[in-house]
């Protein structure tokens, strides 16, 4: 009888384990089919964007994507000639660069870059401590630098990359229309951040001007095309995630009458903050949308960038945790917003050994949760997966997105993409920069969006178009800009 007890109570246990498990893989069935992006769904995303970009370029408020004009019409060259500097502010680094351009294309002759994060509590603080802050930095890097030249020389100018919405009035002014990604310095919005930034360094005495203002994404434009002028579009997939494009001046249809010496205009098209129903959303985004500091904004990049993938992923694992007792008692790290970064994240993903070693430990060491069994950290890079998958997927989609709205897609007309060489025609090669941490840093992303491309587009096309990381791009693409428009930057002052 009591051999019968104990196998009674073993039983017992492996029904309750095995009811346990069913609770946790239930959890991620749920989320892979709430994450789907089939092919089907990305072309309803594609459509989306091409729509509401034509919106967007229709009227002000005409979407949720802004569509900003830029100034910016012409795009380097090679011709550019000088020293510039440039100030990188984006998401989570901050970068000073000083850039000797030689003229002759293939001369960027030399660049140094001194780069530091961005102290936290700058970002919440006010905009005098961070445009305090930004230019004393300046300063010292340019004391730095310049520590064996003739003091005489110096008229200097800036191209300063302020990388969040801006409206601007000319190639070197703009108002920041909101933060994003986790700043909130309630002063700075409905301002001219290039006079703010102005005014700090006249308050320390150090003599530059701002040439350029430009947006992380038109930065990098500026050097791809430097480098290729096959380049049409630029993409940051970083901490934050957005697109600008080469428009056609009479396609800004809000801007009537828009003079551009060109015909075209660079259009920073804020595409973070797309939205469309045909978007895969989970209740993991609806709940970090509502503890965000800017809910209903930024749906798109909350969805893909990397200040939030690995926050979806902790909310998973606290979901799974909830759900059943696998873990154990639930780890109150588990609720601490953001303590998954997205570069754990990654760790996990690429986590080859056997034992998933890596994984278990930064589950013991991130989310104080000892002892996950083998098959569970499979389950948890298997969330990893999904989460990354899906936005590496909905990138993809938004790039076709601007291809179909440049007729670069091969849809529409046979001729649309395509170019007459003598008697027949050519699909036309493509190339879009691309930037940021997450494209560049993690290879299972670099992969997803590349797949997803090719589905999208088929190979013909896809075999075209050129996904090419233009490093450090936003900061040498400002210097660039600033060359290239110095005098433009001047009329519009006057
Ligand atoms: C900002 C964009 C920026 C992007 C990438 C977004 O949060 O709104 O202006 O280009 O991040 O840095
Ligand atoms: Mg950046």
């Amino acid at each position: 009888a009591a051999t019968c007890a104990i196998a009674a109570v073993m039983v017992g246990r492996r029904v309750k384990t095995l009811r346990r498990w069913k609770k946790v893989v239930a959890v991620l069935e749920d989320l892979e089919e709430d994450c789907s992006t089939s092919v089907g769904r990305l072309r309803q995303v594609v459509d989306a964007m091409a729509v509401e970009m034509h919106a967007g370029l229709a009227s002000e408020g005409g979407s949720k994507l802004k569509m900003l004009l830029t100034f910016v019409d012409k795009l380097p060259n090679g011709s550019e000639k000088g020293t510039y500097y440039a100030l990188d502010l984006g998401g989570t680094n901050f970068r000073v660069l000083r850039v000797e351009l030689g003229g002759d294309s293939s001369a960027i002759r030399k660049y140094d870059v001194d780069q530091q994060p961005i102290p936290q509590h700058l970002m919440t603080s006010t905009s005098e401590d961070l445009f305090d802050f930004i230019a004393s930095s300046l300063k010292q890097f340019v004391e730095k630098q310049e520590v064996s030249e003739l003091p005489e020389v110096k008229s200097r100018e800036l191209g300063f990359t302020f990388s969040f919405p801006v409206k601007q009035m000319s190639v070197s002014s703009g108002i920041l229309i909101r933060w994003t990604k986790g700043f909130a310095i309630g002063d700075t919005v409905g301002r001219d951040v290039s006079e703010c930034l102005q005014q700090a360094m006249s308050k320390r005495g150090l003599d530059m001007r701002v040439a350029a203002l430009v947006n992380d994404t038109v930065g990098t434009l500026a050097l791809g095309h430097y480098h290729d002028e096959d380049t049409v579009a630029a993409v940051i997939i970083g901490t934050g995630t957005n697109a600008c494009y080469l428009e056609r001046a009479d396609a800004i249809i809000k801007c009537q009458g828009l003079l551009t010496t060109s015909g075209f205009m660079v259009v920073n098209m804020e595409w973070g903050n797309f939205w469309s129903s045909h978007l895969p959303r989970t209740l993991y985004d609806i709940d970090l949308d509502a503890d965000s500091p800017n809910p209903n904004d930024q749906g798109f990049e909350k969805m893909i960038s990397g200040m939030y993938l690995g926050d979806i992923v902790r909310r998973v694992i606290l979901r799974m945790s909830q759900e059943s007792d696998i873990f154990g008692h639930v780890s109150s790290r588990l609720s601490v917003p953001f303590i998954l970064g997205t570069p754990k994240m990654a760790v996990m993903q690429e986590d080859e050994s056997p034992d998933l070693r890596e994984v278990a430990r930064i589950l013991n060491d991130v989310l104080e949760i000892p002892d996950v069994p083998l098959k569970v950290r499979k389950l948890i890079v298997k969330v990893c997966n999904v989460v990354t998958r899906r936005a590496a997927r909905l990138a993809a989609a938004g790039i076709v997105g601007i291809l179909k709205k440049i007729g670069r897609d091969g849809s529409g007309s046979i001729t649309s993409g395509r170019i007459k060489v003598g008697s027949h025609s050519e699909i036309r090669r493509t190339v879009v920069a691309i930037e940021g941490g997450l494209y560049t840093k993690n290879s299972m992303f670099r992969e997803y969006l590349n797949e997803a491309m090719t589905e999208i587009l088929g190979e013909d096309i896809s075999s075209h178009v050129i996904l090419k990381v233009t490093e450090d791009g936003s900061g040498i693409g400002a210097a660039l800009l600033a060359a290239s428009h110095r005098f433009v930057g001047v009329e519009n002052v006057q």
